[in-house]
């Protein structure tokens, strides 16, 4: 049975504000939702699903994404289809307004699995991937967050999984990072295993919250051994957040499809925008 979760990253609750994150996820889990029921690809479903994340200026991805501590922009993203664990990533990125194609782009590529910074935008140019002026990235909300120096928020992350007609699971995560980054600090959405994980035979994963705990712990890929142990998608997403706050001592949360179609998601934030769509229900729910 075809499925679509989509998150927008764990953190804060904004108060105000959160009518924004709903219809923005609702619009994401629509997108990929529109491919899925045309009997489309999982992986397809799950690239357009964070595009459209990318491009709303209210999420930590692409348009909108946090700065470094020096004011510049640097973008991670992964994705990985579960049929034949084909995977692709990018690191550092700042040229183009969505680093999910891009990655996309590497694992169609079939040589590498994660390129960063030039080597990655040499793919862009090669690929016809358009490029654009990380200025134009950058948002008036983002760039006041930085001269006031503020770290917390929303996180505003996003990720999608999804199984489609097929049998097909695929994950996808796309971020800014975490504000005021050391230059050239890769997270875990750029890794596959830690922020991002598809396995056909058990399910997908997408991460977000403090991307050195995420990957201390191999998250993505440890909440799939949970799924193994116990077949059910609450209890792996629920163990593996506890994982990610004892051992890997940080924050966070994740969403996750079983094979069988069943989601589930859990967090240790305040907030993380969800939004989820199948064919029995009648529009996306938001649980959120
Ligand atoms: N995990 C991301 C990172 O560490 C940030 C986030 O999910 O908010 O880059």
């Amino acid at each position: 049975m075809p499925t679509i979760i989509v998150h927008g990253g764990a953190g804060a609750d904004p108060g105000q504000g959160r009518e924004e994150l709903r219809s923005g996820v609702r619009a994401a889990a629509l997108a990929g939702w529109e491919i899925l029921a045309a009997n489309g690809r999982a992986l397809d479903a799950v690239e357009w699903a964070v595009r459209a994340l990318e491009d709303h200026p209210r999420f930590n991805a692409g348009l909108g994404s946090v700065l470094t501590s020096t004011g510049t922009l640097e973008m991670d993203a992964s994705i990985m289809e579960g049929d034949r664990l084909g995977c692709g990533a990018v690191a550092a990125v700042s040229r183009v307004a969505n680093p999910i194609t891009l990655a996309r782009r590497v694992l169609e590529g079939g040589r590498h699995v994660l390129l960063v910074a030039e080597g990655a935008h040499a793919v862009a140019r090669a690929t016809g991937v358009p490029e654009c002026d990380p200025a134009a990235l950058v948002t008036e909300r983002q760039r006041r967050r930085h001269v006031e120096g503020s770290r917390v928020g929303v996180g505003g992350t996003v990720g999608a999984v999804a199984l489609d007609r097929r049998g097909t699971v695929a994950a996808a995560t796309s971020t800014g990072g975490m504000a005021g980054k050391q230059p050239g600090r890769v997270g875990d959405s750029a890794l596959i295993g830690c922020g991002t994980y598809a396995d056909n035979t058990l399910g997908g994963v997408s991460c977000t919250g403090d991307g050195e705990a995420i990957i201390r712990v191999v998250l993505a890929r440890q909440a799939l051994a949970y799924l193994k142990e116990a077949d059910d998608v609450d209890y792996a997403a629920r163990v593996a957040v506890d994982l990610l706050v004892e051992e890997g001592r940080g924050q966070g949360g994740l969403i996750l499809v079983d094979w069988r179609g069943r989601t589930g998601w859990a967090h240790s934030t305040p907030l993380m925008p969800v939004a989820l769509m199948s064919p029995a229900l009648l529009e996306p729910r938001v649980p959120f």
